[in-house]
């Protein structure tokens, strides 16, 4: 092997290797906590996560910040320079009492200033003739070089990078900073603590590294603070991402791993009789392939003796229940019971209608609980559950409460999982009898990228569901800019209105006030039904009414009395009208590309073609998407890169983007090694005992605590 200088390609020549520095690491000087000058600073520091030695060294620079050079700047300007300092001295000024002054004259190849640093006496003697500085401030005076030319120093700090050096006046390293604390404060103290990058261990085996291709840490960390050319600060920052990225990686399979570990499930791998018979000729429909894929993988996790925790991700109409059913199905001809939970009574009432839908005849029995279940109905079901004599039943948190027992739970199917609590599905799982532990199947409609769900639900097993059933319509989409777009939109929509066809039309989004959003709508209801529409008969349903009037509402429309339904985004969920084929959204912009997928996701449900108008800025990245993409999965991939990790609606509710250095869906692909070096790592050595592997689970406890290397059960 040929030892390369960092970042380069270049060999490292016999003297140089033998003069290279041997270091010892002492890790322990790197949780010395941060000290700095002044409350105001201090406080500052806490603010930006900086209270250790170590803290300070994962900070890194957002990018390195061209500096200006003094021949360039304008009065008024504030800007960044890189000077030399000429001479330097320091008095006191009588302005509102004695004031110490640092006056310096600073230059680089382009001309020369005077920069005055205020109430730091201390200066003169810190930064003698010669020293290379990087200021920033506001330049004032007149516009040239010479003496006339004045800078009031508002930050300072030492740099090694050369005053209008070639090609520009160099680059200064520009921290993330906050009010107390300047970007170049912070450069300054990274230099003060240049000594800290000795400290730092190198948490990754070799091996690895080589095959990688990745820096050692110490060097990536030198490398991002210090590093004068985007390429190098890059490398740099991908190796500090990959650790990160790491990381989380193997906490999350050692989780999926102690889970197995821990708990025993019934092995449910023979008698295909019940799921065969239903599948062959009671299931109305042949599956799509992903649902088949779907039905495999579930087989698959259920036969073995832990228990499965598979998600199932797939939007609205993409045929969940289908695999649900399937799994449920699987308990029950093992002679198990199977649950579903959903998060609300309306969708466990969907679900009842949809499985009872999908299996006809009634060939096992299920029940329906909720907290809507009267006393006695209720009594009876949950005797069943205990007796064993109901093999199925579909609720609402109703299912978890302690008054529910289950003969032989075998499987539990979650639906929009993210929205119960930890608690509450563990609840669930504690309905296990004499230690059998349910499988278990999550859903969810929220379609994600692959890149998030891997850290969001990363000790999850995931499959998708892409393709949407047969029969389904696709919907055209339009985005609506001009007058004219309007009317013709508004020609398109009475056309189908004619046809017999029902329409939507969807109010701006009024996010601070629910009040506000009602007044438009009925605002643009009131308008409608006189001028555009005044020919059909127009409802309206907003947040503020009351739940009758809502049901109303809704029951006009769907039983097609009414032709348009002029809502707000209330719509979003439970609503099922095949005959709607239009859909108009105002002010479209306001919505998110999820939110909009969703909504649109209530038309293309019956035979016929549906189209929908989003009005909205021709040039709108969102709206472009969704006029130019189908798949729930590709617009979220859309929406993560155009607003980025932590950002996105619909994941925000899991919690703060965990990373620091590590940005999806930028590191998608390393994400992608991360991954892989973690299941290898996971499968060949789960309590990372190998001594190639001390330094990486010194890491792994430093980041998530002791417990993140609890010995995993045998
Ligand atoms: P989800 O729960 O994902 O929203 P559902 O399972 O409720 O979707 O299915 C939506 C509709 O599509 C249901 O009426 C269902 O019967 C139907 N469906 C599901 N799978 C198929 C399929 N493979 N072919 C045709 N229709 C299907
Ligand atoms: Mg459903």
């Amino acid at each position: 092997m040929t030892l390369t200088a960092f970042a380069t390609s270049d060999p490292l020549d016999r003297a140089e290797l033998e003069t290279a520095p041997v270091r010892f690491p002492r890790p322990s000087r790197l949780a010395v906590k941060l000290t700095l000058d002044g409350a105001k600073a201090q406080r500052a520091a806490d603010a930006l996560g900086l209270h250790s030695l170590g803290d300070l060294l994962l900070h890194l620079p957002r990018d390195q910040r061209e500096a200006r050079t003094i021949a360039e700047l304008v009065p008024g300007d504030s800007a960044t320079v890189v000077v030399q300092v000429k001479s330097i001295s320091s008095r006191s000024v009588r302005r509102r009492g004695m004031r110490p002054l640092v006056e310096a004259t600073v230059a680089d190849a382009s001309g020369a200033m005077k920069a005055t640093f205020f109430n730091q006496p201390w200066l003169a003697q810190r930064y003698p003739i010669g020293t290379r500085l990087a200021l920033h401030g506001k330049f004032e005076g007149r516009r040239g070089t010479g003496v006339g030319a004045k800078f009031t120093v508002q930050a300072h700090a030492r740099t090694d990078a050369v005053a209008g050096s070639e090609g520009g006046a160099g680059a200064v390293a520009h921290y993330p900073a906050t009010d107390g604390l300047s970007s170049t404060q912070i450069l300054a103290l990274v230099r003060e603590h240049r000594g800290a990058f000795e400290e730092v261990l190198e948490p990754l085996p070799a091996r690895l590294r080589v095959r990688e291709r990745l820096p050692d840490r110490p060097a990536a960390l030198t490398g991002a603070h210090f590093a004068h050319s985007d390429q190098t600060f890059e490398l740099a920052r991908r190796r500090l991402a990959f650790d990160e990225l790491l990381l989380v990686q193997l906490a999350l399979l050692r989780r999926r791993l102690e889970r197995r570990a821990a708990s025993s499930a019934p092995e449910l791998n023979s008698d295909r009789e019940l799921t065969s018979r239903w599948l062959e000729t009671m299931l109305p429909f042949t599956l799509t392939g992903d649902q088949a894929a779907a039905l495999e993988a579930v087989d698959r996790d259920m036969s073995y003796p832990q228990p499965m925790q598979r998600l199932l991700m797939g939007e609205v109409g993409s045929g969940k229940t289908v695999v649900a059913l399937y799994t449920l199905l699987r308990a029950v001809e093992h002679g198990y019971q199977g649950a579903l939970m959903a998060p609300t009574e309306t969708l466990a009432e969907q679900h009842f209608a949809t499985v009872q839908k999908l299996m006809p005849g009634a060939v096992v029995p299920i029940g329906l609980l909720t907290g809507s279940t009267p006393g006695r109905r209720r009594a009876d079901l949950l005797g069943k559950l205990a007796s064993g004599e109901l093999p199925l039943i579909v609720g609402t948190h109703a299912l978890i409460e302690d008054a529910v027992r289950f003969a032989r739970l075998g499987v539990a199917v979650v639906d929009e999982q993210h929205r119960f609590g930890v608690r509450q599905r563990a609840a669930l799982d504690a309905k296990a009898v004499n230690d059998q532990h349910p499988h278990v199947l999550h859903l969810t409609a929220t379609p994600i990228p692959r890149t998030l769900a891997l850290s969001q639900y990363g000790d999850l097993d995931a499959t998708q569901l892409r393709e949407l059933p047969a029969g389904r319509r696709p919907i055209k989409t339009f985005v609506c800019s001009s007058d004219r777009d309007r009317e013709r939109a508004y020609d398109r929509i009475r056309e189908e209105l004619r046809a017999g066809r029902q329409a939507f039309v969807v109010c701006p989004l009024v996010a601070e006030s629910e009040v506000l959003q009602a007044r438009a709508a009925t605002a643009e209801f009131e308008r409608l039904r006189v001028g555009e529409l005044r020919d059909f008969r127009v409802v309206l349903m907003h947040g503020q009414m009351a739940t009758g009037a809502k049901q109303e509402a809704m029951a006009t429309f769907a039983s097609g009395e009414a032709d348009v339904l002029v809502a707000t985004s209330v719509i979003e969920v439970g609503i099922d009208v095949p005959n709607a084929t239009v859909m108009l959204v105002e002010d479209a912009d306001r919505y998110g590309i999820s939110q909009l997928h969703q909504l649109r996701g209530r038309i293309g449900r019956g035979p016929h073609d549906s189209i929908c108008l989003l009005f909205g800025a021709k040039e709108s990245p969102r709206l472009r998407a969704l006029a130019a993409h189908s798949d729930g999965f590709r617009l979220a991939e859309i929406d993560l890169e155009l607003r980025g990790e932590g950002e996105l609606v619909g994941t925000r509710q899991h919690g703060e983007t965990i990373y620091r250095i590590a940005e999806l869906p930028r590191d998608a692909e390393l994400l992608e090694r991360a991954r892989r070096y973690a299941e290898e790592v996971v499968a060949d050595d789960p309590e990372l005992m190998s001594a190639e592997h001390a330094l990486l689970a010194d890491a792994l406890v430093d980041v998530f605590g002791a417990e993140a290397l609890a010995p995993i059960r045998a």
